[in-house]
C-alpha cells in the first residue's frame, strides 16, 4: 500500500509529523495543558478517567485551588477531598488519589516517580495512567492506549488489533522526541476527528496513512467475507411445498426444515428469484429455481398453511416469504 503502510519507516515519520502539526495548530485549550507539572498532570488524568472533559474542566481549577500541592492534598482530611471531588462521581478515584498523595509525600519526599513503572506502584494508577503521566510530565517515550487511541489505530491500520498489538503499535508509532504531545494528539484525534460514528476523514491530518477512511466494520474486517452462490429448488404443487430436514447430527441448525439444495448441473436453470443472505463470514447469493428436487432426495410435502408452525431455517423462511407462501 506504499504511503499508507504504517509498518514502513517513512510512513511512520510522516504520520507523526502530520499528526503533531495538526495538534500544534488545533489542540484544545485545556487548563491542564498549561503546565507539565506532575501533580497537575496526575490530577487531570485521574479526573479524566471516567468523566467527560467538560465536567473535568469545571472541577479541576477548584480542586487545585483547595489543594495546590501534593503535600496539601496528603494532609487533607478525607471528607474535604471527597467534598472537592463531588460532582465528578466514582468516588473510589478520590480515595485512591488521596492515598497516592500520602505515598508520594511519605515515600518519595513529595516527588512523583518519574517513570511509568515507578508511577504504577501508586494507588489508582494503571498502565494507561502511568504512561500518560510519564510521557506528559516527564517526557518518557511510552505510548498510551485508551479508547480513542484504540479506534484511531484500528482504523489507520485497517485491522482489528489485539490488546497487546495495540500497545505495541502505539509504541512503534510514538514520536520519541515529543511523546507527551504525541499521546495527547492521538487521543485528541480520536476525540474530535476520528469519532466513533461518522469520523471526519476529510479534515483528518493522517488520512493519507489511513487504510479505512471511515468506520471500521468489525466483522467485515476481522475476517474477509467469503462469497458463495447457492441454489435451491422450490417445488410447489397443489398447495404444498417440498421440504427437507437437516440431519440431526449437523452442528448448524440440526433438525430444521429447508428447501432442497440443487447441486451441479441442476443449478443451471434461470432462477425464479435471487436473494442475498449472510451467515457469519459468508455472503451467499441464493438462487431459487422452480424445479423438482433432485431424484432420490428424501423430504416431505408440507401444506403452505402449516409452514409457519414448522421449525424452518432463517433462509428457508426468507425464501418462502419472498415466494408468498409464508
Ligand atoms: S482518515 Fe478517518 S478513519 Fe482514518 S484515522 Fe482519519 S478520521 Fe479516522
Amino acid at each position: 500500500m506504499g504511503m499508507r503502510d504504517l509498518t514502513k519507516r517513512d510512513s511512520k515519520r510522516d504520520f507523526r509529523r502530520s499528526l503533531l502539526a495538526w495538534y500544534d495548530a488545533h489542540r484544545r485549550e485545556l487548563p491542564w495543558r498549561e503546565s507539565s507539572d506532575s501533580y497537575r498532570v496526575w490530577l487531570s488524568e485521574i479526573m479524566l478517567q471516567q468523566t467527560r472533559v467538560a465536567a473535568v474542566i469545571s472541577h479541576y481549577r477548584e480542586f487545585l485551588r483547595r489543594f495546590p500541592t501534593v503535600e496539601k492534598l496528603a494532609r487533607a482530611r478525607e471528607t474535604s477531598v471527597l467534598t472537592a471531588w463531588s460532582g465528578l462521581g466514582y468516588y473510589r478515584r478520590a480515595r485512591m488519589l488521596h492515598a497516592a498523595a500520602k505515598v508520594v509525600v511519605r515515600d518519595h519526599r513529595g516527588k512523583f516517580p518519574s517513570t511509568s513503572e515507578g508511577l504504577r506502584s501508586l494507588p489508582g494508577i494503571g498502565r494507561y495512567t502511568a504512561a500518560a503521566i510519564a510521557s506528559i510530565a516527564f517526557g518518557e517515550p511510552v505510548a498510551v492506549v485508551d479508547g480513542n487511541v484504540e479506534r484511531v489505530l484500528q482504523r489507520a491500520s485497517g485491522k482489528l488489533l489485539s490488546r497487546e498489538k495495540l500497545w505495541a503499535s502505539a509504541n512503534d508509532l510514538l514520536d520519541r522526541n515529543r511523546p507527551g504531545d504525541f499521546n495527547q494528539a492521538m487521543m485528541e484525534l480520536g476525540a474530535i476527528v476520528c469519532t466513533p460514528r461518522a469520523p471526519a476523514c476529510l479534515t483528518c491530518p493522517v488520512v493519507g496513512h489511513c487504510a479505512t477512511r471511515g468506520e471500521l466494520n468489525g466483522i467485515a474486517k476481522a475476517e474477509p467475507q467469503k462469497k458463495r452462490e447457492i441454489h435451491y429448488a422450490l417445488d410447489y404443487r397443489g398447495g404444498k411445498v417440498f421440504l427437507v430436514q437437516r440431519e440431526r447430527s449437523v452442528s448448524l441448525m440440526p433438525g430444521m426444515w429447508e428447501l432442497p439444495e440443487l447441486v451441479g448441473a441442476n443449478g443451471d436453470h434461470t432462477p425464479l428469484f435471487t436473494l442475498r443472505h449472510a451467515i457469519t463470514v459468508t455472503n451467499y447469493t441464493v438462487k431459487i429455481q422452480r424445479v423438482a428436487a433432485a431424484h432420490g432426495v428424501r423430504g416431505k410435502w408440507v401444506a403452505a398453511e402449516r409452514l409457519a408452525r414448522l421449525p424452518l431455517t432463517g433462509l428457508a423462511r426468507k425464501i418462502l416469504r419472498k415466494a408468498d407462501l409464508l
